[in-house]
């Protein structure tokens, strides 16, 4: 089974021995989210895009009544 090196913590991580460009692999030793960016050797990225979990900003919403002291 071939092996990568995580970008996130220098571990080896295994790959399938199939393993394609833009494959998705996670690592076991930090449970990153990986992507294949090269094959040879095998070469693997830390994926960033994690747009889901960040839109809970309804905080902001509740302080214009200071107007209404009168
Ligand atoms: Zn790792």
């Amino acid at each position: 089974m071939p092996t990568s090196i995580c970008p996130e913590c220098d571990e080896e991580v295994y790959v399938d021995a199939e393993i394609e460009q833009g494959d998705r692999v996670s690592c076991e030793e930090c449970h990153a989210d990986l992507v294949v960016v090269g094959l040879d050797p095998i070469e693997l990225d830390v994926r960033e895009d994690a747009e889901d979990s960040l839109s809970d900003d309804d905080d902001y919403d509740s302080h214009d009544y200071e107007d209404n002291r009168f």
